[in-house]
């Protein structure tokens, strides 16, 4: 059985193919530009390692689905699309609705439009994507995994903001946390690796990448995330800001900032872009250090400072903690990244070995000190492989009833 598992934006959509069988990837790439002038599809071929590109316009997304099918055929990775029975869908904000994987239903997509104005630049594509595999795909099944769904199990005291109640009761305002699909899965490959069931862990999960947070994890339960309503809040990010004084929206108003400008702002040009000035990329913002750049300096230091700061915070709220994992892009490869946020913490166990941690990419290991209290792991991170394993889970128990 192949799943394929896409994830929908605005204008690309990401996908990999997997053969459940062993659950390998047997394709993936990315339809990009959709809705531009001139889009471009790709297409990873895992064994060979052959990679084609094609380019054409893409007016919309099922152009770009039927494109990457045609080249999924072409290159005789599956003999027509009958051959995909599963599809897993990588979707963002359910709101309040729900706490696991989905069988992708018209009520599901209803309660998801419920939830656009939570999540108004990821909900309605992801709703775009369903709707045009739903009629690409007639006889398939359809499976999602939410980003928001791992922090429902978030104690109300967590979750709140401390703001007008109403705000909640009319529009369900609240936090919600995102980035849980890994989350979930980081946490659970630690256990293993720790040979410890999740269940009697307490750990904390620093997700790191373009968009980054951190959740504390008690007894396989989320118990708290940096994201909030929307994945502004929290860490600095490559080019978001995370926490900030909310007085900003009425200095920014008042010095005739619009609305649409204060988003830009926040959104995509603060964070290490907005602070270094350089990118948003750590690898560019090293080399600008190494080439005695103060202001990207600045930033690195604030990444890590702000970092540690919630290090800090998750383990006095699980009172104590057994693991901090390191994940995605910056997480699994930027080691100096994971020394400057662990810089410190001596004091309540944390003791990284220097050795283990350096040159240390996409592999899973504990990189701290035989004698530290607290491990230290990089976990790589396979959001796309929970997706495919949970629609797939979700389509045999529905095939059985
Ligand atoms: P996304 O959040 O878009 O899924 P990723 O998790 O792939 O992104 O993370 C991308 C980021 O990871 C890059 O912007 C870069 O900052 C960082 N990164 C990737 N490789 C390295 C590396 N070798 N060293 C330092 N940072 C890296």
């Amino acid at each position: 059985m192949k799943v394929f598992v896409v994830n929908c934006g605005s204008s690309s959509i990401k996908y990999q193919l997997f053969d459940m069988q062993d659950e390998s990837v047997v394709g993936k790439g990315i339809a990009e530009k959709i809705g531009l002038p001139m889009g471009i599809v790709s297409l990873k071929i895992e064994g060979t390692g052959e990679k084609v590109e094609r380019e054409l316009p893409l007016p919309n997304h099922e152009v770009a689905l039927a494109t990457i099918l045609e080249l999924l055929t072409a290159k005789n990775i599956i003999r027509d699309k009958a051959d995909i029975g599963v599809i897993g869908h990588r979707l963002v904000h359910a709101g309040e609705f729900y706490h696991s994987s989905v069988v992708v239903t018209e009520d599901v997509l209803e309660k998801m439009t419920e939830c656009n104005d939570l999540a108004p630049l990821h909900n309605p594509h992801n709703i775009t994507g369903v709707k045009t595999c739903q009629k690409l795909f007639p006889g398939a099944f359809h499976g999602g995994c939410f980003d928001t769904a791992f922090h429902q199990t978030m104690p109300d005291y967590a979750y709140m903001y401390p703001i007008d109640h109403s705000w909640y009761e009319k529009y369900k305002v609240r936090r919600y946390g995102f980035h849980g699909t890994s989350h979930g899965y980081v946490a659970q490959q630690a256990a293993e690796f720790l040979k410890k069931p999740l269940a009697k862990l307490r750990v904390i999960t620093a997700h790191l990448g373009n968009g980054s947070s951190i959740a504390a994890i008690s007894n396989g339960e989320s118990v708290d995330t940096s994201m909030g309503m929307t994945p502004l809040e929290g860490l600095m990010m490559g080019t978001r800001c995370g926490d900030i004084d909310p007085a900003l929206v009425f200095f920014a108003a008042r010095k005739g900032v619009s609305l649409d400008d204060f988003d830009k702002l926040l959104n995509k040009k603060s964070g290490m872009m907005g602070v270094g000035g350089i990118s948003n990329d750590m690898r560019d913002n090293w080399k600008a250090i190494h080439e005695g750049n103060k202001r990207a300096e600045l930033a690195m230091k604030m990444f890590t400072y702000r970092l540690k700061k919630y290090i800090g915070a998750y383990a006095a709220a699980m009172g104590g903690v057994e693991a901090i994992i390191f994940t995605g892009g910056i997480g699994e490869n930027d080691w100096d990244v994971r020394k400057m946020a662990c810089e410190g913490l001596e004091y309540m166990g944390v003791e990284l070995d220097p050795d283990k941690n350096k040159g240390l990419r996409s592999k899973l290991a504990d990189i701290s000190k035989p004698s530290s209290k607290v491990k230290v792991l990089v976990v790589p991170t396979n959001e796309e492989l929970v997706i495919a394993r949970e629609s797939y889970r979700l389509y045999n128990e529905t095939k059985k009833r």
